[in-house]
């Protein structure tokens, strides 16, 4: 696969009446995060099991596909894409999809960006900025390497830091996102919050999410952002900032590190008034909620007789079910996950 943005028009239209996407709760979506693989070279803990399966190929859309729907979203008015997976960066030729996607920066779309565990990222970076990202997700969760190597069960934290090195080199702006897990890396946030201020970078930290089957149990990873409030406060000087980017996380600015640390509360604080985003799994399922079962198929939209009528059909039915909110619960020992699918199947 090459030249795939010249291979494709410049746009494709869903529907002559190309109005923005509204829900029933008249929420305006105009985020997309499109997974373009379900496969990762790392298998966090908290995410997947080790003998996790992934998808055979044949089912997962082909570039040209992925780069259609996005331009879809685009004519309804979605104005920022994050790349997102499993691990994007994995995916064979996935530059090409990006460089393609970035031409619609300025006409149509605001923002391309991608969410990576920085594995592949000292490879890509210089390709992703001259694509037109400037600002990139990169999920790290300790700077142990020990720790590093147990929780994704691969050692690859040196790759990881030379890829976050290779993006700032690049003139990426990186966050850094940490999940939260209860006495796995809650005595390490501190130092991965104050090295990551220290090099210039915003993080953020995550609640963990009941989503899919893993060999650990839910409950026990669990750990709420209000206690490692509590726990850097007894640090640091911790004031609430007005930053917004329109997404879950709510800002604290820390003093003595003069940098940003952002907060993403699932469990303890729901904030799905205000959510604007729908996402799209690798083999082209859309689903209006993270923690929802609803979902349409645009594969089978996108591979029909009439693509341009079925799309439309089917983002109208995703506007339809789009839930008010999630309902994650983390508050029974051997629970059901909230939803069968893994973060990495659905597009973290
Ligand atoms: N592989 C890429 C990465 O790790 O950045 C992108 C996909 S990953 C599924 C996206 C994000 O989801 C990562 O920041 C990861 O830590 C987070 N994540 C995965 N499983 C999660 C869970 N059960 N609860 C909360 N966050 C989770
Ligand atoms: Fe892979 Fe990202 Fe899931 Fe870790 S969180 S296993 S890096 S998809």
């Amino acid at each position: 696969m090459s030249e795939l943005a010249n291979r494709i028009p410049d746009r494709i239209e869903i529907g002559a009446d190309a109005v923005p996407l509204v829900d029933t709760f008249k929420r305006q979506i105009s985020y997309l995060r499109l997974s373009v693989t379900d496969r990762c070279d790392l298998r966090c803990t908290y995410c997947m099991p080790e003998a996790m399966k992934f998808l055979p190929r044949k089912e997962v859309l082909s570039l040209e596909e992925l780069y259609e729907l996005a331009n879809g979203f685009i004519e309804r008015g979605v104005t920022k894409i994050r790349i997102t997976g499993g691990e994007p960066l994995v995916r064979r030729d996935i530059i090409d999809l990006i460089n393609a996607l970035g031409k619609r920066i300025g006409y149509g779309l605001e923002e391309l960006t991608l969410t990576t565990n920085g594995t592949q990222l000292a490879q890509h970076a210089d390709a992703l900025a001259k694509a037109g990202i400037r600002r990139i997700n990169v999920s790290l969760d300790t700077l142990n390497r020990n720790l590093f190597a147990k929780l994704t069960r691969r050692d690859a934290l040196p790759q990881v830091l030379d890829g976050i090195g290779a993006a700032k080199e690049a003139g990426l702006k990186v966050k850094l996102n940490a999940v939260a897990l209860k006495g796995v890396n809650e005595d390490e946030l501190p130092d991965l919050i104050a090295w990551g201020h220290g090099q210039g970078h915003d993080v953020t930290l995550i609640e963990v999410m009941p989503l899919g089957d893993i060999e650990e149990e839910r409950l026990d990873q669990f750990l709420s952002l209000a206690d490692v409030r509590g726990q850097l406060e007894q640090r640091w000087t911790l004031t609430e900032s007005d930053h917004r980017t329109g997404g879950p996380a709510r800002y604290v600015d820390i003093a003595e590190t003069g940098g940003r640390l952002g907060l993403i509360t699932p469990l303890t604080g729901n904030f799905c008034a205000g959510c604007n985003r729908l996402r799209v799994t690798a083999t082209g399922q859309l689903y209006p909620c993270l923690g929802g079962a609803e979902r349409v198929d645009l594969r089978a939209a996108l591979r029909s007789e009439e693509p341009v009528r079925n799309l439309a059909e089917a983002l109208a039915k995703a506007m339809k079910i789009k839930p008010e909110k999630h309902h994650f619960r983390m508050d029974q020992r051997g629970a059901e996950p909230a939803q069968p699918r893994h973060m990495s199947m659905t597009g973290g």
